[in-house]
């Protein structure tokens, strides 16, 4: 049937501030749990469902560093904060009855399980949301190396970036400019020549080496993550 999803397995990544709401810090309740639909209405579908958050709601290394902080400290402290919310998120979702792992890259065996590859999978198969937790494990990263990197082991198909206050990639800031244009589809060297902000550098060439197409869309559309599997509503693909 024409409405069978186009992907069978995705990565979303969603930043920190998703979370937070207009709070400005921190999880937001109420935010959390409508996101936590957004995912469910998808999963669903029975599309396999991996998910990475950022934690910049709560902790960011650079940030941490600037202010004199010794960096790979803060790289930590910002990684403990990923797994706040994946916890966060982990509740969310099954309060809606969508099975879930916490699955983190830093053992912490009390509080989620380790990362081991096929063991993932075999959740995927099961239906259950993946939640990868604590980045990649390494200083000096970001989340969205995270993503890319797990997008890659777990075989799927595309990674779908929620954004919040912009539904794709534009050719400058529309937050600025009234006459910004999206992009329907961009490539990566494009992405990197023309220094757009979609992903951090390392994250892009992982992607763009191993042949995994970036949806960036809004998360802020109710719905929107389910229409664009879809095949519906407005979005940038990055390839
Ligand atoms: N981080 C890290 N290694 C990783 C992933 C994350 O050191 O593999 C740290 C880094 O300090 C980063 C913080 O965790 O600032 C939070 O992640 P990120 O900034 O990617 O979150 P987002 O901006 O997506 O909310």
């Amino acid at each position: 049937p024409s409405s069978a999803p186009k992907y069978k397995r995705v990565m979303l990544k969603i930043s920190g501030e998703a979370l937070m709401g207009d709070q400005g810090f921190g999880l937001h309740p109420p935010t959390v749990q409508r996101i936590a639909q957004e995912i469910k209405s998808v999963h669903d579908l029975g599309v396999e469902i991996c998910l990475v958050i950022g934690g910049g709601n709560i902790f960011r290394g650079l940030s941490g560093s600037a202010q004199g902080m010794e960096r790979t400290t803060a790289d930590y402290m910002g990684m403990l904060a990923t797994v706040m919310n994946a916890l966060g998120m982990q509740s969310a979702l099954e309060e809606v009855g969508v099975f879930t792992r916490v699955i983190s890259a830093i053992r912490m065996d009390e509080v989620a399980e380790p990362y081991i590859r096929r063991r993932a999978v075999r959740h995927l198969e099961k239906q259950r949301v993946c939640i990868f937790a604590a980045g990649t494990g390494n200083p000096y990263f970001t989340t969205d190396t995270a993503a890319t990197l797990r997008a890659n082991e777990m075989a799927c198909e595309a990674i779908f970036m929620g954004k919040n206050g912009v539904d794709g990639v534009y050719d400058k800031d529309p937050k600025e400019h009234a006459d910004a244009v999206r992009y329907d589809e961009i490539s990566y060297d494009d992405v990197l020549a023309k220094r757009l902000k979609v992903m951090d550098a390392s994250a892009i060439a992982l992607a763009r080496d191993n042949n995994l197409p970036l949806i960036v869309f809004g998360l802020d559309e109710p719905g929107g993550f389910k229409g664009i599997l879809a095949g519906e509503g407005t979005y940038t693909k990055v390839q």
